[in-house]
């Protein structure tokens, strides 16, 4: 439903942002069949205590706030939740920690969210390019993309032969296809995800930049855990 995308996009404006928060750009994802970590707002610590079990154990409790970009560098995430209590003394923790470090930063809520199981982890972005408009990019986590600078870019919209094509050509691509004894990972849920990441900044030329970092791979599936969308200035 486009609709609910361009609703998404005008109440970010309304309030002054060109950013989404991670709930909004994986409502998003939602819409365009990206598979993300199923997550909830919660607005108190009883509320997340309650998320959390509807979600099911473990989880991973996030700092939601306009003015908090990055929200690991604020003491923003903590990971493997357990129980309720675990749950209780994240909630506040997280509220302790922004205080602490982002006195000032508005908070929206507290997402909750189901935790993914640790895998090979890729990214998926798009940025637009002035003279191209929207391009894709793919490549490895971690150091592959940060150290090795291991990406591969197409300009948008793109087909499914350029979609593997970007996943064969990065030079870590073997760590996807197997190796010494490791099972060959989904590479086709990592196709569906280009295409559709296409797909959506084709429709919605307002996405000036999108990541999801990271993807979570695994040997049937894949899901994002993170999300970022930024939009062009107010048009
Ligand atoms: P930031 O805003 O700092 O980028 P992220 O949401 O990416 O915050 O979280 C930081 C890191 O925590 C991620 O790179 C990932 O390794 C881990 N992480 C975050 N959410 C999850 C999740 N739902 N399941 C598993 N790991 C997660
Ligand atoms: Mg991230």
């Amino acid at each position: 439903m486009p609709g609910k995308v361009s609703k998404i996009f005008k109440k970010a404006r309304k309030e002054g942002r060109n950013y989404l928060l991670e709930p909004e750009a994986k409502t998003i994802c939602l819409e365009y069949d990206i598979p993300v970590t199923r997550f909830k707002v919660a607005k108190t610590a009883e509320e997340a205590e309650r998320f959390a079990e509807e979600i099911g154990y473990p989880t991973v409790l996030k700092i939601v706030s306009p003015d908090i970009l990055h929200k690991f560098d604020v003491g923003g995430v903590i990971l493997n939740l357990k129980n309720q209590e675990d749950t209780r003394n994240a909630y506040n923790k997280i509220l302790e920690n922004a205080k602490k470090l982002k006195p000032n930063a508005k908070i929206t809520g507290i997402l909750v969210q189901e935790m993914a199981p640790a895998s090979t982890e890729v990214i998926v972005g798009s940025i637009k390019d002035p003279q191209f408009g929207s391009t894709l990019m793919f490549g490895l986590g971690g150091i592959f993309v940060e150290v090795m600078k291991d990406v591969a870019f197409r300009v948008a919209p793109i087909t499914e032969e350029d979609a593997k094509g970007m996943i064969s050509e990065v030079k870590a691509y073997p760590i996807l296809r197997g190796y010494r004894g490791q099972p060959p990972l989904d590479i086709n849920m990592i196709v569906e995800i280009l295409l559709n990441t296409s797909r959506l900044v084709m429709d919605h030329q307002e996405i000036k930049e999108l990541d999801l970092n990271p993807v979570m791979v695994y040997e049937k599936g894949a899901k994002a855990v993170d999300a970022r969308i930024i939009l062009e200035p107010n048009p």
